[in-house]
């Protein structure tokens, strides 16, 4: 059964890192992929851009493909967007079928200061996708977890539902949200940067802009 895999994230705003690793992952777990963005991310600052505008410009990203599609489940929740609920929800409409979250290296490595991050692995496989320009140390306890659950091959992911880790080997873009809304703040133009749709209308990176 084709998995599903979950690619979650702020996307504040989302950008061409995101966009062409998650790519890449469905094409290598030869899996559908679901950008899921955050409410209330429980590890981080709030978002600049209101989860209504970060929508809007997933949808103005993911135009003219469909390959990638977007999930905003966790924006319709409320109180913190913890990850396990979302694939204790998922893994209960799903039945059997595979599940994939994705995680970038950076994210990965943090994942032991996750609720209940353990469990996250009944539900659920994890893809690591490599991201250079960031500390992704893991630590004991993570390499000790990971161990045993991890495997080269992605037919491992077609035929468990869940329980495995593997590391995605994506082209390395170092590309961040941060540093994007750093340029666009000082009033500079990252076209490049992000997906051509962003630019269609004003309006959509106008929360960045000062
Ligand atoms: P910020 O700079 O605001 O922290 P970000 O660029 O890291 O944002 P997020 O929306 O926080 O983007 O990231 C969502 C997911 O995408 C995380 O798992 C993160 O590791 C991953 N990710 C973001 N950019 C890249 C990239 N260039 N390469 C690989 N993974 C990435």
């Amino acid at each position: 059964m084709k998995p599903l895999a979950l690619f979650g994230g702020t996307f504040d705003p989302v950008h061409l890192g995101h966009l062409s690793v998650s790519w890449e992952a469905a094409e290598l777990l030869d899996a559908e992929v679901r950008l899921m963005p955050a409410h209330v991310p429980p590890h981080r600052h709030a978002p600049t851009a209101s989860p209504a505008q970060r929508v809007a410009m997933l949808q103005a990203a993911l135009q003219g493909q469909d390959r990638l599609t977007l999930d905003t489940r966790e924006l319709r929740r409320d109180g913190p967007s913890y990850t396990i609920d979302t694939l204790r929800e998922l893994r209960a409409e799903l039945g059997e079928r595979p599940l994939v979250l994705l995680l970038g290296a950076d994210a990965f490595a943090g994942l032991p200061s996750w609720h209940g991050w353990r469990e996250l692995f009944d539900h659920a496989h994890i893809g690591v996708l490599n991201r250079p320009g960031i500390d992704a140390a893991w630590s004991v306890e993570l390499a000790l977890e990971i161990g045993p659950r991890r495997v080269a091959d992605p037919r491992v992911l077609h035929e468990l539902a869940a329980g495995k880790v593997i590391e995605l080997a994506v082209t390395p873009l170092e590309i961040s949200a941060t540093r994007i809304r750093e340029l666009l703040a000082e009033g500079r133009d990252p076209r490049y940067l992000l997906p051509a749709g962003l630019f269609d209308d004003p309006a959509l990176l106008a929360p960045y802009r000062h």
